[in-house]
């Protein structure tokens, strides 16, 4: 007998950051020695205070069904990081909680996509993007962006890809997988072309707000920077990288009522409410003591300066310096066409990604899955012993090369 899966979902590949990270992990329990720097997780544990909160939940038998879209006491401390964070008033109505951001992102484009919408996604994109997008039965429209523009998209790259079908506008900043920020100045000339189209909605992925680094980078977000377009923005976040606690699966967004009810209907239709007790975390975390944040910033900071300096120092590689979240997206243009010791050419950056991990036990994940190449990612949220034998390792793996 064969079974016949949906056609919809024959024609997406599975997350190549989610294959990548399993891949290196596979090669682990065969005995290698392997540095996986493909992973999108902090390193660091979860606060204390804030698995305190999850056991006092359980403790008090907050163990049960609720609400489906988050439960009053978060909605309330989203609302109050809203207007602390970014000035942004919302009511409980403008709020939805889900099992993490993904299915935010999710949730909004099967309640608001139909056949023939177009999304714009500026690339390099967060793998996830143009696929959600497609299952939803949409389609991506991707503006490809350039290192001269640190990755990011103009107002007349903006205008240029706008039709009459176009549904959303896809922004991440700080960005998964450059790690660069819009300032912003240049969320303001993007909005100036968005209020001229009136019908295009917006989604602002803001779950690296909090990584941002140097005195003078600040984060914006662009319903903040141009108000007249908030009563078409979707603001998106989440507690998963903010507070290292990826696992928990807790992700939030504010926006339009009638897009929010949707996605209620959508969630009570699927997933139901997130896991109480995770919740009753995420409330500790929005609310709580923030003190920590600091010290991780540093560190992250730390490790970013030591890895764009080390990828810099090997031959055929280039890395911008990015100003937030824990990725850097280096060139791997010079390298196209070598060969490795065994005469395999590296003809793109998976072969670049691939021959890496088979020779060197390092694991990154290429740029063609985020839609941009030739690069390749790397996330620097693991040890800064684990980053310098990985990148030495790097190093010794372009100087092999001929
Ligand atoms: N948006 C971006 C840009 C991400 O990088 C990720 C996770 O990697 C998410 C959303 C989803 O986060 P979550 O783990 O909360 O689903």
């Amino acid at each position: 007998m064969s079974i016949k899966l949906s056609k919809n979902l024959e024609n997406i590949p599975p997350s190549a950051t989610v294959t990548m990270t399993q891949l290196a992990r596979d090669l682990k329990n065969q005995g290698k020695d392997v540095v996986s720097l493909s992973a999108g997780e902090p390193d660091f544990d979860t606060p204390d205070h804030i698995k305190m909160a999850a056991i006092e939940a359980i403790e008090r038998g907050e163990t049960k069904y609720t609400a489906v879209d988050g439960i009053d006491e978060l909605k309330e401390a989203i609302i109050r990081k809203f207007q602390k964070d970014n000035n942004l008033t919302f009511l409980k109505e403008n709020i939805s909680v889900a099992p993490g951001g993904k299915p935010i992102i999710y949730n909004a484009m099967i309640a608001t996509l139909n056949h023939g919408d177009e999304v714009i996604i500026p690339a390099p994109y967060w793998v996830s993007y143009p696929d959600i997008v497609k299952l939803a039965g949409g389609t991506p429209v991707i503006i490809k962006t350039s290192e001269e523009s640190d990755f990011k998209i103009s107002a007349s790259d903006l205008e240029k890809n706008i039709t009459e079908n176009t549904k959303w506008l896809i922004l991440n900043s700080p960005s998964n997988p450059t790690g660069e920020v819009y300032s912003r100045s240049e969320l303001k000339s993007l909005a100036g072309v968005l209020k001229k189209y009136p019908n295009v909605y917006i989604l602002s992925d803001d779950i690296y707000e909090h990584l941002v680094y140097g005195e003078l980078t600040k984060f914006s977000t662009i319903s903040e920077v141009e108000s007249s377009i908030a009563e078409r923005t979707l603001t998106m976040n989440g507690v998963s990288k903010a507070y290292s606690m990826t696992g928990w699966r807790i992700g939030y967004c504010a926006g339009p009522k009638k897009i929010i009810d949707a996605m209620r209907k959508l969630q009570s239709q699927s997933t139901s409410n997130p896991s109480s007790i995770s919740q009753w975390a995420a409330v500790e975390a929005l609310n709580g003591k923030k003190d920590f944040l600091k010290g991780w910033l540093l560190s992250f900071e730390e490790r970013r300066d030591r890895v764009v300096e080390m990828i810099n120092s090997a031959n055929g590689l280039t890395c911008l310096k990015p100003k937030g979240a824990f990725y850097v997206y280096p060139s791997c243009q010079k390298i196209i066409g070598k060969k490795t010791v065994e005469g395999n050419v590296i003809s793109n950056d998976e072969d670049f990604a691939m021959n890496l991990l088979k020779y060197k036990s390092v694991g990154v994940v290429h740029g063609a899955a985020f839609g941009l190449s030739p690069y390749f990612r790397i996330s620097y949220a693991t040890s800064m012993q684990k980053l310098e034998t990985a990148c030495n390792r790097i190093i010794e793996f372009c100087d092999d090369l001929e």
